[in-house]
């Protein structure tokens, strides 16, 4: 039996970033990039407008004022999209719409709020001044041709879409995404079409655990419900490992006559780094590897077999698809009510959890009825962690929180 940190430790040291694959602007979204990104121009890539207005020199307007306006003569119009055709001149104006390139001669936008037509078509009344330089991007005043604007192990988000095409980045190195293998193991269990007959229970976590690596980034192939058999394992193990990046299992891995997973694993030369963790729930977690694969045998209870994949297989799945940032995020909270345990194990308990006001965070266990409670996992979204050796926590007492990705 190993503890929880050392079970963290050896799936990571077992963890390698698979292959690169291009991709889309269309596909990008939540990938990893391999490469560097660099832009291919100037960004503005030329002196822009940033206003409606009238493009001038700010020395021309300024005295202009509601009693005393300063009348310039309109030499041109500039719709976004084209090119100035004219040099603005001191005493001219080119009337200019937002995003079109500023002509030469100009250094100021006027708003139009700030001016007034005059009775002369051909001219227009500036009513106030404008600070020399206003209402103008320059050109490369965001990005430099070649500057890199995104780094490679960057995840993608909406914002990062948009950056890959504003430098014309339509084709885009990222990782792979692993795919893992999901396996329901037990005699017992049916799919979720059947009523369940005497004696059966529905397959939730398969479900529930496809579900849960579609979120880790990964994509998921279901392979099916196995029989407590180990011949019919080892066929289903064998078709997750030659077709897949990482092959996880529910049920089957305690220590009953049935549970014969890890028997499975290790005739088809996967070795198993363990097979116990001092955590609960979810003791009986297996962990093995053949080569750059990765099994992971997760308890039958749903409680665990979430809880297991949150902890133990999010993490590989992150980093073998080049991110960085794998572990959920951990804050520090108060309890809203004493909890006692039996000491022994490290606990990780599914709580509600709320932040106040002043950033306290303050957690609720939602109650499960041990760990096969499905029902209390919706209501949590963090897991409180109970060391070991307490058996008993007073509210108000200050424990580690991990909070669970939004669902
Ligand atoms: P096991 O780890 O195989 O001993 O299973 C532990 C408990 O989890 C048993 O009560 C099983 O019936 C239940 N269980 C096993 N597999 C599943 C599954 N795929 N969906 C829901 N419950 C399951
Ligand atoms: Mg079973």
């Amino acid at each position: 039996m190993i503890e929880m940190d050392d079970a963290i430790r050896i799936v990571l040291e077992n963890t390698q970033t698979i292959d690169k694959t291009r991709v889309g602007l269309g596909d990008v979204l939540g990938r990893v990039l391999s490469e560097d990104v660099r832009s291919d121009i100037d960004m503005p890539p030329f002196d822009k407008a940033l206003m409606d207005g009238y493009a001038l020199r700010g020395a021309a307007i300024a005295s202009a004022s509601q009693e005393a306006p300063v009348a310039l003569d309109v030499i041109e119009e500039i719709p976004a999209g084209n090119v100035p055709q004219k040099r603005v001149e001191g005493g001219q104006a080119s009337r200019i719409m937002t995003g079109a390139p500023v002509p030469e001669g100009a250094d100021t936008v006027a708003m139009v709020e700030d001016t007034e037509a005059d009775a002369d078509p051909e001219k227009v009344r500036v009513l106030a001044a404008t600070e020399t330089g206003r209402n103008i991007a320059r050109l490369g005043e965001d990005v430099r041709v070649d500057q890199v604007v995104l780094q490679a192990n960057a995840v993608i988000r909406p914002p990062e879409v948009g950056i890959l095409a504003a430098v014309g980045h339509v084709d885009i190195a990222v990782y792979r995404q692993p795919v893992v293998g999901v396996v329901a193991t037990g005699s017992e269990v049916v799919e979720p079409q059947h009523k369940p007959k005497p004696g059966q229970i529905r397959n939730s976590n398969g479900y529930s655990m496809v579900a849960q690596v579609l979120r880790a980034g990964a994509q998921a192939r279901y392979l099916g419900i196995v029989e407590d058999d180990v011949d019919a394992l080892i066929h289903t193990i064998g078709e997750g490992l030659e077709t897949c990046d990482v092959v996880a299992l529910s049920g089957g891995v305690s220590a009953g006559d049935c549970d014969l997973v890890q028997d499975g694993m290790r005739d088809l030369g996967v070795e198993v780094l363990f097979d116990r963790i001092r955590m609960k729930p979810g003791k009986p977690l297996t962990f093995g590897v053949k080569g750059a694969k990765q099994v992971f045998g997760l308890p039958g209870n749903p409680v665990s077999s979430v809880v297991g994949l949150e902890l133990l297989m999010r993490p590989a799945i992150r980093k073998m698809q080049g991110m960085t940032d794998v572990h959920l995020p951990i804050v520090r909270t108060a309890l809203s009510a004493d909890f006692r345990q039996t000491p022994g194990r490290k606990q990780f308990v599914p709580a509600h959890s709320v932040q106040g006001k002043n950033g306290a965070w303050e957690s609720t266990w939602v109650g499960h009825h041990g760990s096969a409670d499905l029902f209390s996992m919706a209501r949590a979204n963090s897991l409180f962690v109970v060391n070991a050796e307490l058996a008993h926590v007073k509210a108000g007492e200050e424990l580690d929180l991990i909070l669970l990705e939004r669902w």
